[in-house]
C-alpha cells in the first residue's frame, strides 16, 4: 500500500525530471511466515514418502528444515507469544490460555513483540490469525486476530470460533476500517478453527458427528485460504505472518491411533483414520497458493509451535485420560502436546529464501522458538533487543558475507 503511493510519487517525480524516492531506497526484504499449529513430522514424513505433499516437498528441497525446540508443556498462546517476543512465558506474561483467571490477551503482554519492533522501524507488517493477538494492536500495516478472539458463545478461557461479525470485547481487525473491506471481499469468516464436539454429542452417532465437524473444518480452511490469498494479493507488506489452527484441533481427537494406544475406542477411531493426515494434504494446497507470492527474493518460513503425539506419559497414569485438557474440553482426547518435556513434541522449522541453504536437514534441536524473532529482525538489519533470549540462525545462510550486519544489542 505504502509502496504503491511511493511508486506514484516516483512516477510524478520522473515526469518532472527529479530523481524518484523509490530508486534511492533499497527495497525491504520480503518475508512471509506461515504458522501451523501442532504440525507433526510423524504424520508428514509418511505422506512425503508417498509423494502426496508436492508443495511441501518442493519447499524442503529449496531450503533448510528440521525440528524446532519448543517450551515445556507447550500450547499455542504461550508458544506464539514466546516466538513473537523471544522471551519465556514467565517474562512475557502469556503463560497459557488463561492468565490469572482471565483469557490471555494482548493487554497482558509484557515484552515487545516482533511486529511492534518491525513497525517502529518502518517495516510494513501484515498479520492474520496469529494466536493470542486479540484485541489487535496498532501497527504499521494490518492485523486480524486469531485463536482466543472473544465473541458470541465464548466462555472465559475456553476456545471458541466467532465469526468476524460476532466478535465482542475488543477489536479483531486493525485498522477498523478494514472490517467492511474484508466482509465485502472475503466474507464473514470464522476467526479460529471450530470447537471440538463433546463426548455426549458423539455418543451413538460418531461417524455422523465426525463428518459434520470435519466439514466445518474444511469450510474454515477454505475461508482462511481465501483470506490469505486476498491479503497477499491486495495488501502486500514487507513482513506477513499467517497462522492456521485446524491441524492441531483434528489431531487431538482424530489422531490415527491403534488399538494398543491409550484411549482407543473403535466406534471413534476406526471411522475416519485419514482425518488427521488429510489436514496436511489440505495444507499442501493452501501452501501451493501461498507459494504464488514467494518469488526468488522472498523469505518464507514455515513454523509450528509444537507437534502432537498420542498419549504417552506413563507417569501420569490414569489421571491422564481424565484430566481437563487446555482446549479439549469434554472431547475424548487421544493425542496432546502439553507434555512436561517439550522435546517430546518438537515444533517444525522450514526456511527458504535468498542466500538460505538448499535441501539441508537440521539435526537435533538446532532451532528454538526463541530464535525466530532475532533471525527475522536480522534480515531487516534491526539489532536484537537485549531482552530477547534467542539467537540469529546464521548457519541457515549460505555465506556470512551475504547476510545483513550482525546485531549489536546482545
Ligand atoms: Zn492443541
Amino acid at each position: 500500500m505504502l509502496c504503491d503511493k511511493k511508486f506514484l510519487i516516483g512516477v510524478v517525480a520522473l515526469l518532472m525530471g527529479v530523481t524518484p524516492v523509490c530508486s534511492q531506497t533499497k527495497p525491504r526484504p520480503h518475508v512471509i511466515v506461515i504458522g501451523v499449529n501442532g504440525m507433526e513430522w510423524d504424520i508428514i514424513r509418511p505422506l512425503l514418502l508417498r509423494g502426496e505433499l508436492h508443495n511441501f516437498a518442493e519447499v524442503l528441497q529449496r531450503g533448510v528444515y528440521g525440528k524446532m525446540r519448543t517450551l515445556s508443556a507447550p500450547n499455542c498462546p504461550k508458544v506464539y507469544s514466546s516466538i513473537a517476543t523471544s522471551t519465556p512465558p514467565e517474562e512475557n506474561g502469556i503463560t497459557g490460555f488463561v492468565v490469572a483467571g482471565k483469557t490471555a490477551s494482548t493487554d497482558m503482554l509484557k515484552r515487545e513483540p516482533l511486529w511492534s519492533i518491525l513497525s517502529k522501524d518502518a517495516v510494513t507488517v501484515g498479520m492474520a490469525n496469529v494466536p493470542a493477538t486479540f484485541p489487535v494492536m496498532p501497527l504499521n500495516g494490518y492485523m486480524i486476530s486469531g485463536m482466543l478472539t472473544r465473541g458470541k458463545g465464548c466462555e472465559d478461557g475456553i476456545l471458541c470460533s466467532p465469526k468476524l461479525s460476532e466478535v465482542k470485547g475488543g477489536e479483531a481487525v486493525y485498522p477498523p476500517s478494514m472490517v467492511a473491506e474484508l466482509e465485502k471481499n472475503v466474507g464473514d469468516f470464522w476467526i479460529d478453527c471450530s470447537r471440538m464436539p463433546a463426548a455426549d454429542e458423539l455418543k451413538g452417532k460418531e461417524a455422523e458427528a465426525i463428518d459434520h465437524w470435519l466439514q466445518q473444518v474444511s469450510q474454515v480452511r477454505a475461508q482462511q485460504a481465501k483470506l490469505f490469498d486476498y491479503l497477499l494479493s491486495h495488501h502486500r507488506t514487507d513482513f506477513t505472518m499467517l497462522v492456521q489452527s485446524c491441524e492441531d484441533r483434528v489431531g487431538h481427537w482424530l489422531y490415527p491411533i491403534q488399538p494398543y494406544n491409550a484411549g482407543y475406542d473403535s466406534t471413534l477411531h476406526r471411522v475416519r483414520v485419514d482425518a488427521f493426515p488429510d489436514q496436511y494434504r489440505a495444507f499442501d494446497q493452501v501452501l501451493g497458493k501461498i507459494l504464488q507470492y514467494v518469488d526468488r527474493n522472498t523469505y518464507l518460513f514455515i513454523i509450528s509451535d509444537h507437534g502432537i503425539k498420542p498419549l504417552r506419559e506413563f507417569e501420569e497414569g490414569r489421571r491422564l485420560y481424565h484430566s481437563v485438557h487446555d482446549h479439549g474440553g469434554n472431547t475424548p482426547i487421544i493425542a496432546k502436546h502439553d507434555f512436561e518435556d517439550g522435546d517430546d513434541v518438537p515444533g517444525i522449522f522450514i526456511a527458504i529464501g535468498p542466500s538460505i541453504k538448499r535441501d539441508v536437514r537440521l539435526m537435533g534441536f538446532t532451532v528454538s522458538v526463541f530464535d525466530i524473532a532475532p533471525t527475522i529482525l536480522n534480515l531487516y538489519g534491526i539489532p536484537q533487543p537485549t531482552q530477547m533470549k534467542g539467537r540469529v540462525l546464521s548457519e541457515i545462510f549460505e555465506a556470512p558475507s551475504s547476510q545483513p550486519a550482525e546485531p549489536s544489542g546482545k
